[in-house]
């Protein structure tokens, strides 16, 4: 991961970032800095909430039926799609 967040002069995320370290953030990776700034996102735009449940409860129901799977790889997998599906809204 490139910096994404370096320099203190713009301290808000956008969900373009937020997106891009939401699994992260998750997974208890990022910075305490940086979930703060992702909390504090989360908590005021909703479009992001919803990501941020669909990825818990895919995340978590994976791992309940099936432990032995490659999350990594499924991540990528959604992310991809994800991707794709933005670029279609344009
Ligand atoms: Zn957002």
């Amino acid at each position: 991961m490139r910096g994404a967040i370096d320099g203190g002069a713009e301290s808000r995320l956008g969900c373009r970032e937020v997106h891009r370290v939401l699994q992260a953030f998750l997974d208890g990776e990022v910075d305490p800095l940086q979930g703060e700034l992702v909390a504090a996102h989360l908590e005021s735009c909703a479009r992001c909430q919803v990501e941020e449940q669909v990825l818990t409860g895919v995340i978590d129901a994976l791992r309940r039926l099936r432990p032995d799977l490659d999350l990594a790889a499924y991540t990528r997998l959604v992310e991809v799609a994800e991707e794709l599906t933005d670029h279609e809204r344009g």
